[in-house]
């Protein structure tokens, strides 16, 4: 009974996961519905999570075809809360400077963090003010990974002569055109 109750809840996940990429992959339906059982009769745990890595790429390369290209080197969902709400609401003016920024530097700039829902920008992970110009419904802030000296140079090099609100930490540094915020300044955190 135990036996048969495991074949019917995993031939059902396998079918779930074939009506997906039943074109791509008709091998899997072999694979998926006839599960090679353990001594014990007891379907193999490496088999039933075997499917886990494929449809995550399959999300994975979905998501990057869907990808919506704001500026020649940057995405939309690059700019999206990291808490995957999907706030997105990014200032198009911040945008533009940003690239202007990237063709100056001529390498590639990784955004650790651009739009935030309330709730992320107050989650301890973050730990960001209440006030903060990431926040959605203004969003008019980045912060782009920096991790090391020659690297920080070369960035600030080329974000000065395009933002004057700049902050600089250990591990980003953060660029934002808030306007109702004081303009030409530059803080430490
Ligand atoms: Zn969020
Ligand atoms: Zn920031």
């Amino acid at each position: 009974m135990k036996q048969s109750m495991m074949e019917i809840m995993g031939s059902e996940g396998g079918e779930e996961h074939l009506r997906e990429s039943e074109k791509e992959a008709p091998a899997r339906k072999v694979g998926s519905l006839h599960p090679p059982r353990a001594a014990g009769g007891s379907v193999m745990p490496s088999m039933q999570t075997r499917a886990r890595p494929q449809k995550i790429l399959k999300k994975i390369k979905n998501k990057m075809s869907s990808r919506e290209k704001i500026s020649p080197n940057f995405y939309l969902d690059e700019f999206e809360c990291k808490c995957s709400c999907g706030a997105n609401d990014i200032s198009m003016d911040l945008v533009r400077r940003i690239q202007e920024v990237r063709d100056t530097l001529g390498e590639p700039m990784r955004i650790t963090s651009g739009v935030r829902c309330s709730s992320h920008n107050a989650s301890p992970s973050v730990g960001g003010s209440p006030n903060s110009s990431h926040i959605e419904g203004n969003s008019t802030a980045v912060d782009i990974a920096c991790h090391n000296s020659v690297y920080r140079q070369k960035l600030l090099k080329s974000i000065m002569p395009v933002f004057d609100r700049v902050g600089i930490a250990k591990t980003f540094i953060h660029c934002d055109v808030d306007p109702n915020k004081t303009a030409g300044v530059i803080w430490l955190y």
